[in-house]
């Protein structure tokens, strides 16, 4: 079997289901509780915090665990929503790209009277930060960019989109599941506000997340209840995925540069590999992006059928986010690229991870050119592209 959905959830590294295990065991108190075990699960927590806190350049109060990316996504939106709304300020900036649980957001506070700007991302995945300052303006609230797309992996000029807000004196969000132990995220040098990640998409444990905020940002809670979390996260805290979150956090940091490097190898050979197949194009700049991503459209071909036939070949991919698949429409963020309704729904996304090995980029090489070859034998699209009767894209 091959792994090649790193993007949608990564296989636990040793060191967290360690972690994970030891704390269940011996470290079962509440926080919350005064006695002994209560108040090691606190330290336990509160050492969580602390190695998190360290690995992004923040201070440990900085740092609110959640359930998850979404649930980060959500708070930080809101709570920027809601002192913006005090202020008289109801516009915010994000781009048509993002995660849904960031869109998804957008789209209930639009409801609720708020003006949402969604920038365009160009044919590359890129948003640059003078668009970001152009589309500013004094009713601005929040500008919510995500630091790397989970689909086509385009990593976004971050660091100065953040000055851009830091200057016109705007609250700054991202989105940073995607990049956050795979490549260096500081939220001190690159100007961020508030930024959200998620465990299991770096070999952490599921259900788990924290949300970064500045001091001084006042966050709303999305869950009401106990003091938890300085009162901005009610409910008894998951501590045995805290730590092995921050576990594998460390461990992740702590490898980045040789595992990016490596990464960066495979996806390259890989890119190279299916740049052969004819009338195939890869989606999103081949520079800037996440080292283990690789997404690719097929012209003439389906994109759920690719998976499903590369599947019987051992090879678990995706066709766009684990969010999307299942349905039929074409993923957004290649309609946001520019891609055709047609050509976007003959999409694949491989995301490499750090055990993946030259052998197995071959391997996939090889099956994701038998299974396009074959599906194209019979496609109807395909053979009206080749007749001439309509006209090649790609
Ligand atoms: C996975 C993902 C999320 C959601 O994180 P969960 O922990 O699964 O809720 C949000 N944003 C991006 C970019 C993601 O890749």
């Amino acid at each position: 079997m091959i792994y090649a959905d790193n993007a949608a959830t990564t296989k636990m590294s040793q060191a967290a289901i360690h972690t994970m295990v030891s704390v269940m065991n011996e470290t079962y108190g509440n926080p919350s509780s005064l006695y002994g075990i209560g108040q090691q699960a606190k330290e336990v927590l509160e050492k969580a915090r602390e190695d998190i806190a360290q690995v992004i350049g923040a201070e440990p109060r900085e740092i609110v665990f959640t359930s998850g990316g979404s649930e980060a996504d959500n708070q930080a939106i809101l709570s920027a929503a809601e002192l913006g709304k005090k202020n008289g300020k109801m516009h915010i900036i994000s781009s048509a790209f993002e995660h849904h649980a960031v869109l998804h957001t957008l789209e209930k506070l639009k409801k609720e009277g708020f003006d949402i700007t969604l920038l365009d991302v160009h044919s590359n995945g890129i948003v640059t930060a003078q668009e970001v300052e152009d589309a500013i303006r004094d009713d601005t609230c929040l500008v919510t960019i995500m630091f790397a797309n989970n689909e086509i992996g385009t990593i976004q000029p971050i660091r100065e989109i953040g000055a851009v807000c830091r200057r016109k004196n705007v609250l700054f969000h991202t989105d940073a599941v995607q990049a956050i132990g795979h490549i260096p995220v500081n939220v001190k040098e690159d100007n961020i506000d508030m930024l959200s990640a998620s465990a299991h998409k770096f070999h952490g444990p599921k259900g788990v997340g924290f949300l970064y905020a500045r001091k001084g940002i006042r966050l709303s809670n999305l869950i009401e209840g106990g003091a938890q979390e300085r009162g901005k996260r009610a409910g008894t805290e998951n501590v045995p995925g805290i730590a092995a979150m921050a576990e594998a956090l460390k461990e992740a940091n702590a490898n980045m540069a040789v595992h990016a490097a490596q990464l960066t190898a495979l996806r390259d050979r890989l890119i190279q590999g299916l740049s052969r197949i004819p009338h195939s194009a890869l989606n999103g700049d081949a520079v800037h992006r996440l080292p283990g991503n690789v997404n690719f459209c097929f012209e003439g071909i389906e994109g759920e059928s690719l998976l499903l036939l590369l599947d019987d070949k051992g090879i678990q991919a995706s066709s766009g986010s684990a969010c999307t698949s299942g349905s039929l429409d074409p993923s957004h963020v290649l309609l946001a690229i520019g891609r055709v309704h047609d050509v976007a729904h003959g999409s694949l996304r491989l995301s490499l991870g750090d055990d993946s090995t030259q052998e197995d980029v071959d391997s996939i090489i090889i099956a994701v050119e038998e299974v396009v070859a074959y599906l194209r034998s019979f496609s109807p699209v395909w053979r009206d592209l080749c007749s001439g009767k309509t006209h090649f894209i790609l």
